[in-house]
């Protein structure tokens, strides 16, 4: 059935600016797409939003209340999946978007996934050890009856780590009074966790890397990059191309920010930074934003969201963009890069490789065997560079954004599953 659909007026509904800005752009690479237009209504919207509050008892003996979020997107190809999120920006808005483009990630990385994506609106640097642990217990209390193996299955985002992750799969397993391994992915080793999840975001970016290093014959020592924000998924790439001779001009994190044009030393910054907490007092102090502007080859913004915008955009030099980060370029600066010829791999490839390490950690504690490091690796590698051919593919036949590419891709594979469901459930 093709009958036009009002996704419009039903749009319209949806006043919240970055969740609204999602969807237009996932329409405008619909346009591209040959899907059922009804798939594109039933995109529209999350099926189910939950919000939750969490009474927390502070070390001093005081009560706080915390606000939290879980969204369930989309599960036409499987159990939704995402990761939980603790930020005092976080807010229902846009942990929909971040729930949205897990739909679209797990599509566009192939695995049997579905989109989803929690949050607490906190500021963890604020909280005791005691306190994240009382948290993040209570946040899977208030959401324990809407997840599970087969239903939801969250994951580490940022300022929540493997840690968090055994916090919480130890708190569902005492609510639901079963070991349930299976229910959170991102686990520590030999809590269930998985060998190579604790790289798997960076180390995918840098397999999409490779890819473009050989389409473009380049020698990595003559190839400089730029890291916005050094936490997990900054550091590993920056680890992994450091190491093949890539030169790290600079990187920075939510304080300060280091540049030194002849590349920095990696593993004694991150030495650094993870004894200390803040990046060594080494070559130029940069800003965040200076730094999304330097001269450089390769660009990784791996922080957050509505970074490259259409203010900033026309001053982006770098030829390659790889967004570690989910939603940090804007749809404006997405075209403004793609006029001069820049490639953004856009983050539902480009940081996917979390996701799909995590899939391969849900694997293998539902057969309850583990792999080897090096088949994790091998597989990773494997989905990444089949995934980025084609999107290059896709791409360079549309002669849009990469991005454009991907969400095209992604809809058809999940119109597939869509039209194959039938229509029955709407009629329940
Ligand atoms: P993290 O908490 O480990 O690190 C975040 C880093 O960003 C920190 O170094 C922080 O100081 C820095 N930062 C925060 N605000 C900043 C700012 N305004 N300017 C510069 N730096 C800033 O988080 P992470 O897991 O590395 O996540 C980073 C991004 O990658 C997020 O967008 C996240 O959604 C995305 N991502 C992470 C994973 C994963 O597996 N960790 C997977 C997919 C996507």
């Amino acid at each position: 059935m093709n009958m036009p659909v009002p996704i419009k007026e039903d749009m319209e509904q949806l006043a919240e600016d970055l969740f609204s800005r999602s969807i237009a752009r996932v329409q405008e690479a619909a346009r591209h797409a040959r899907i059922d237009p009804e798939t594109l209504l039933r995109m529209s919207a999350p099926r189910r939003t939950v919000e939750v509050s969490l009474p927390l008892r502070m070390d001093d003996g005081s009560l706080r209340m915390f606000r939290g979020y879980r969204v369930q997107y989309d599960d036409v190809r499987g159990p939704f999946k995402g990761g939980i999120r603790f930020h005092p920006q976080v807010d229902l808005a846009e942990v929909k978007s971040l729930a949205l483009w897990m739909a679209l990630k797990c599509a566009v990385v192939d695995i049997p996934f579905g989109g989803g994506k929690g949050g607490v609106e906190v500021d963890p640097h604020q909280l005791s050890l005691a306190e994240t642990e009382r948290l993040s217990r209570a946040y899977v209390r208030a959401i324990a009856d809407v997840i599970g193996v087969d239903r939801d299955v969250p994951a580490p985002d940022v300022y929540t780590n493997a840690r968090t992750m055994a916090w919480m799969a130890d708190e569902y397993s005492s609510v639901v009074r079963e070991h349930a391994p299976g229910v959170i992915t991102g686990k520590p080793v030999g809590r269930g966790g998985s060998l190579g999840r604790d790289d798997a975001t960076g180390r995918g970016g840098y397999y999409v890397l490779k890819e473009i290093e050989a389409q473009r014959t380049w020698k990595p020592g003559n190839v400089t990059v730029a890291i916005q924000g050094f936490g997990n998924a900054g550091q590993h790439i920056a680890k992994l191309l450091h190491k093949d001779g890539y030169k790290i001009v600079a990187v920075c994190d939510s304080r300060t920010g280091i540049h030194a044009k002849d590349g920095l030393d990696i593993p004694a910054v991150i030495e650094h930074k993870n004894e200390t907490r803040r990046l060594p007092d080494v070559g130029d102090t940069i800003d965040g934003s200076s730094l999304l502007e330097l001269d450089v080859d390769v660009l990784v913004p791996a922080a957050l969201e509505d970074q490259i915008t259409a203010e900033n955009a026309a001053n982006v030099k770098a030829e390659v963009l790889i967004e570690l980060a989910n939603g940090p370029t804007t749809g404006e600066a997405d075209a403004i890069l793609h006029e001069r010829g820049a490639l953004v791999v856009p983050d539902v490839l480009a940081n996917a490789g979390g996701v799909t390490v995590s899939w391969f950690e849900w694997l293998q504690n539902r057969a309850g065997t583990y792999w080897e490091l090096e088949e994790v690796h091998q597989r990773l590698r494997k989905t990444m560079q089949r995934q980025y051919r084609t999107l290059h593919a896709r791409m360079t036949e549309l002669d849009a954004p990469m991005r454009t590419a991907a969400y095209a891709v992604a809809l058809e594979r999940l119109d597939r599953a869509h039209s194959a469901t039938g229509t029955a459930t709407d009629y329940r």
